[in-house]
């Protein structure tokens, strides 16, 4: 059975005193939803200081991004080894602002998610479509055309280790979510392409969802039965929306 995640994207946000304040928080939570995997992705400037917080809790840290490469003039870039020296866990991979912000392609996702796995990190693989290429009818193909970068790079076997974030990007950051009916739909869409690789791979590989999950559309988003957790930007900020989005993943299962 695939154990549920819940991770956070904190994205640029947070100071040192609000990292702290929402970790306290957080912590009896953790110990709460033990059936449930949490983790958060602060900016990399604050892993160091939430890696610190987080040992010895249920809580476990990712990154919000990595370079592809192992070291050297990549001026601004942190490597996987770097996030390793700080017990990072997972990395978030081809997040779609920064495919659309700074321009990351499939092949760029591809190549960090080998290196990620290459060095010990699990990363998560954001994939979604936006609105027009869902109005236009090529959201299916949008999404396989990203996860095959990664089939073609790394094999079907990656999949076995990595997580798959589906996020349509029409629904990051708006209020607008995804229906618990689309969002399964795209899941188990992209299951079914894992599986023509492998079917235990396809049943064993955890897929998010992402984009506006809240406290008040969890319980229904957790309840679809491809839907693994959750990838949550805003909501994860507010201790008590992060706290009943981790209750909704514990009480799907
Ligand atoms: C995200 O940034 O990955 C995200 C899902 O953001 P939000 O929950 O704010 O839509």
């Amino acid at each position: 059975m695939r154990r549920p995640l819940v991770m956070g994207n904190w994205k640029m946000n947070g100071s040192l005193v609000a990292n702290q304040a929402l970790l306290d928080a957080l912590a009896p939570v953790a110990t709460e939803c033990s059936g449930i995997d949490i983790a958060v992705c602060p900016s990399h400037i604050y892993l160091p200081q939430v890696s610190s917080i987080c040992e010895g809790s249920a809580i476990q840290v990712g990154a919000q991004n990595m370079c592809d490469q192992d070291k050297g003039a990549f001026t601004g870039e942190v490597s996987a080894e770097m996030l390793r020296d700080f017990d990072i866990n997972y990395v978030l991979v081809g997040h779609s602002e920064r495919r659309a912000i700074y321009g990351e392609t499939d092949v760029q996702v591809a190549a960090k998610v080998e290196k990620a796995l290459q060095k010990g990190l699990v990363p998560v693989l954001c994939v979604g479509e936006t609105l027009e290429e869902r109005k236009s009818g090529d959201m299916q193909q949008v999404i396989e055309t990203q996860i095959r970068a990664v089939l073609q790079h790394s094999t079907i076997k990656a999949f076995a280790q990595l997580v798959v974030a589906y996020e349509p990007v029409w629904a990051i950051g708006t209020g607008e979510t995804a229906t618990p009916e689309q969002a399964q739909e795209v899941h188990a869409f992209i299951r079914d392409l894992l599986a023509q690789e492998s079917a235990e791979i396809a049943a064993r590989t955890t897929i998010l969802y992402g984009g506006s999950v809240s406290a008040a559309n969890a319980d229904a988003l957790f309840a679809m039965p491809d839907v693994d957790g959750g990838l949550v930007g805003g909501a994860s900020l507010k201790a008590g929306d992060f706290a009943a989005i981790c209750r909704a993943a514990q009480g799907s299962l």
